[in-house]
């Protein structure tokens, strides 16, 4: 370590309820604030139903007070009518704002899953070979169920179902179908193989999440994948000051995303969650909100 920033380095703190889990606690409810839906087993339909949230948050999830923006974009595509407008530039300008911001501090589904990585179960770390072209998955699910099946798949009835909803996202068969179907005794009786194959693909990644950290976020999510397209320009970003970087490690030992934070701080896979500015003993890592300047960067060579 530097002599230079010894001193700087501070002792380990007191275990709280960090900043992110107070910020992804408060957006899980505030998403989710109908809580009558949960007890009578309806969803919330008035006015602000109309509005996409910045997260995946399953619009028919009983304490939904907002849509899912990829819920919405797959529906507006499917019914053939006319361009999304509304809903793609709503994620454009939660990518430009936000970027990953939503995945690390905003989506409850984040939040289930970093609960449950702390379950006292074996951790595993995805071998390098397999990490880095699973993590371009996420793209395919968002080109192809998101976009180009609800868009271009001809349908019988004229509109294309959301085939990410319908076969893939967890979120939404633990935030909408097990809800609804706790509550009403009607949907439990009409629950079919659908229902079964969307519980097993929930189970399965629950399950990946308590031994592997943030697995659909880093393989599956379509809107981790969207905004990650926008990570490079979004306005809020993490900054490193390689000045006062001793190169301790410890960043890249915490980061959920396994992101070599010193030279890739802010890129793609970054979900802003601040863990690592948390942890490093030297106050290195930063929150910035606004535009770049030319030629900023966040490696080591940033500040040289
Ligand atoms: S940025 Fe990472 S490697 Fe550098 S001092 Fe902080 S925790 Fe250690
Ligand atoms: S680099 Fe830091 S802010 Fe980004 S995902 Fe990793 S720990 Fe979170």
């Amino acid at each position: 370590m530097s002599g230079m920033y010894r001193d700087r380095v501070r002792g380990p703190k007191k275990r709280r309820l960090s900043f992110q889990r107070k910020v992804q606690l408060a957006a899980a409810a505030l998403f989710n604030g109908y809580a009558a839906g949960f007890q009578k087993g309806k969803i919330f339909t008035s006015g602000s139903k109309a509005l996409c949230v910045p997260v995946l948050n399953c619009y028919s999830c009983p304490g939904a007070l907002g849509a899912c923006p990829i819920g919405a974009l797959q529906t507006a595509l499917g019914a053939h009518h006319h361009f999304p407008f509304y809903v793609l530039g709503t994620l454009m300008l939660f990518g430009l704002v936000l970027g990953r911001v939503a995945c690390g501090l905003l989506c409850p589904f984040g939040l289930v899953q970093d609960l449950l990585h702390k379950l006292p179960l074996p951790k595993v770390r995805v071998p390098k070979g397999l990490d880095r072209p699973a993590r371009y998955l996420k793209y395919i699910v968002l080109a192809l169920l998101v976009l180009l099946l609800p868009a271009f798949l001809p349908s019988d009835t004229g509109v294309t179902p959301p085939l990410f909803c319908k076969y893939l996202c967890p979120a939404g068969t633990l935030g909408g179908g097990i809800p609804l179907l706790l509550a009403d005794p009607a949907l439990r009786s009409v629950a079919g193989a659908l229902f079964s194959w969307k519980a097993a693909v929930l189970a399965a990644i629950l399950l990946a999440a308590a031994l592997v950290r943030r697995p659909f976020c880093k393989y599956l999510c379509p809107l981790g994948a969207f905004y990650a397209l926008f990570s490079r320009f979004s306005l809020c970003r993490m900054e490193l000051d390689a000045h006062r970087c001793v190169q301790c490690g410890r960043c890249e030992s915490i980061c959920p995303m396994d992101i070599r934070v010193t030279q890739d701080l802010s890129g793609p896979e970054c979900i802003h969650c601040g863990r690592c500015q948390e942890i490093c003993p030297t106050e290195a890592i930063s929150r910035s909100l606004g535009r770049r300047t030319a030629g900023e960067k966040n490696g080591p060579e940033a500040s040289k």
